[in-house]
């Protein structure tokens, strides 16, 4: 009886470390050892807007534009809760900007395409770059790095599941003239350092499951709740002079 339980036991706690999302096992092939070293954190520049700095909710709230936030947060990060929905930003950006987020995604090795690692940052809560767990794919329209169903980034630079990433995304708005677009949204994307997505335009006014909106108006910065426990630290935004 009692080598059963301890049997019982073992099982349990093997289920459980096989089923950590923030522990790799030796079933993920890893091409290179860089893939597996967390990107650095980027300290925010002078003149920047501290969008999430690890403290608190204080600039996010829920999608409806006055719920509380109730993702978790714990050491400095914040991680998605399944269901709870998209967070976005209390202040809303027009112009031209540069918005910094650092990433991870968990090992969801159960998981494929887009179910794993899901989530996403809108840029106006319209835009999506992608978020995903697409390590070592060939990156389609729908992968991480990609302005979602828009462009696929020029070269696949995800880490691996559970490591830490960085975006960087260059983001003009379009421009309207007596209500009509004269120029399209456009934007670069650096991916852990590397250009993915140099200067594209984007033809659409909101890519799917975005805010939408009169794209002549400024928008927030939407985090997507896809279901996945994807985490975040260290965002911010600099507005272009
Ligand atoms: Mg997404």
């Amino acid at each position: 009886m009692r080598c059963l339980s301890v049997a019982f036991v073992l099982c349990c706690s093997l289920a459980i470390a096989a089923d950590d999302p923030w522990k790799l096992d030796d079933k993920l092939k890893i091409a290179k050892p860089e893939d597996t070293k967390d990107a650095e954190t980027v300290a925010a520049p002078k003149g920047a807007i501290i969008l999430f700095d690890g403290k608190d909710f204080s600039q996010w709230l829920k999608k409806d534009g006055k719920s509380e936030v109730k993702w978790t947060l714990k050491d400095g990060v914040m991680e998605g809760v399944k269901g709870h929905g998209d967070i976005i930003t209390k202040d809303k950006f027009d112009g031209a900007f540069k918005l910094h987020v650092e990433f991870r995604v968990p090992y969801e090795p159960a998981g494929a395409g887009q179910g794993r690692g899901n989530s996403g940052v809108y840029v106006q809560g319209r835009y999506e770059v992608q978020i995903l767990d697409s390590y070592g794919l060939k990156p389609g329209k729908n992968d991480c790095g990609a302005i979602y169903e828009v462009s696929a980034p020029k070269t696949n630079e995800c880490k691996a599941p559970t490591v830490w990433q960085t975006y960087d995304i260059e983001f003009t708005a379009p421009k309207f003239v007596d209500g009509k677009k004269t120029e399209p949204a456009k934007m670069t994307v650096h991916h852990n350092g590397v250009k993915i997505q140099d200067g594209v335009e984007i033809p659409v006014d909101n890519t799917r499951a975005g805010m939408g909106g009169n794209p002549s108006t400024p928008g927030p910065i939407l985090l997507q709740d896809h279901g996945h426990p994807v985490q975040f630290r260290n965002i911010w935004l600099v507005p272009s002079k």
